[in-house]
């Protein structure tokens, strides 16, 4: 297998996990001192070509230290579990609310199977393997790993989710964010920069701890962000408050459709025409199929977490 990667500065790694689709989710590779580490993971069936892509640059897998999951969504740590079970000197670092499902995937495994289906698990995503309870480890706010003498310190960001961390790189001054610092597709890029909006997945979706969290965030000072939809990209304060407005715009098109009779399907289509209308602001130029394609699994999954989120917010 030929895997697909993209190399960053400061010994990054992204690695397309080719998860749906090229360019879509990227799991990541650090290198410092003959030491790895791997940030995110991608699905079960994304395993082969995080493999693959050591091998490709010659690292070997007794070499990876550290599996640092940003949170448990399947499309960031559902190839944990086999991913460990090839790389004899790693373990798992995780938030303390997602630890445990991985130790035990079976509600994660139903809760996915009772959404999208049997066939949708086994197409999409394959598998999940339990990780041994003595290597998956709690990283909490504050906490670091030292990886060959480099510096990851962790942060806990809710907002998108409650078992989300981020992870701060100083060396790059890059923060690795999950999806906490948005979803960017390159396609989307423009000369007016990136077009960053928020995924606002269910079942944990909290715009007021969210915008806590990118303002925390931001005193950092990033130079830039490794997203894992997807790649590098700069972020900063402009960046920032890009995606606490258009948190906000989700929001209120949540609450405008409150009441509606088919809400789901209302707050879909105008997510739709949101995203549509601010990347034609953005000067994107793709032709609108092409940009509806691109935003088709987000539109389902955050007017879902809209949803859920009204629910709880009545
Ligand atoms: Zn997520």
């Amino acid at each position: 297998m030929k895997p697909i990667y993209h190399q960053l500065p400061f010994n990054i790694t992204c690695i397309d996990t080719q998860h749906m689709r090229s360019d879509f989710v990227a799991a990541y590779l650090i290198e410092n001192n003959h030491r790895a580490a791997f940030i995110d993971t991608g699905c079960y069936l994304s395993v082969p070509t995080l493999l693959a892509t050591l091998e490709a640059k010659n690292i070997s897998r007794e070499s990876v230290d550290y599996i640092i999951l940003t949170h448990i969504h399947l499309d960031h740590a559902g190839g944990a579990g086999e991913l460990l079970r090839h790389l004899p000197n790693a373990n798992i670092y995780v938030h303390q609310r997602g630890a445990h499902h991985l130790i035990d995937p079976s509600k994660l495994r139903a809760g996915v199977i009772g959404v999208y289906g049997e066939l949708f698990f086994k197409q999409f995503l394959g598998d999940l393997i339990p990780a041994p309870a003595e290597r998956v480890i709690i990283k909490q706010a504050g906490d670091t790993l030292n990886l060959g003498g480099r510096l990851l310190a962790f942060i806990d960001t809710p907002g998108h989710a409650r078992h989300h961390l981020c992870i701060w790189d100083k060396t790059s001054q890059g923060i690795f964010s999950g999806d906490t610092l948005g979803v960017s597709y390159r396609e989307f890029d423009t000369d007016q920069g990136t077009l960053i909006f928020p995924p606002t997945t269910p079942i944990q979706f909290d715009p007021a701890a969210w915008i806590k969290t990118i303002n925390q965030l931001m005193t950092l000072n990033p130079k830039t962000a490794y997203l894992t939809h997807f790649n590098q990209i700069t972020f900063n304060q402009a960046s920032a408050k890009m995606l606490i407005q258009h948190i906000n715009g989700f929001v209120a098109i949540a609450k405008a459709h409150q009441t509606s009779q088919h809400r789901h399907q209302a707050i879909k289509k105008a997510l739709l025409s949101y995203l549509l209308d601010i990347a034609s602001k953005h000067g994107v130029t793709l032709d609108e199929a092409r940009q509806i394609k691109l935003f088709k699994g987000d539109l389902e999954i955050c007017a879902q977490g809209l949803g859920v989120w009204l629910d709880e917010n009545p």
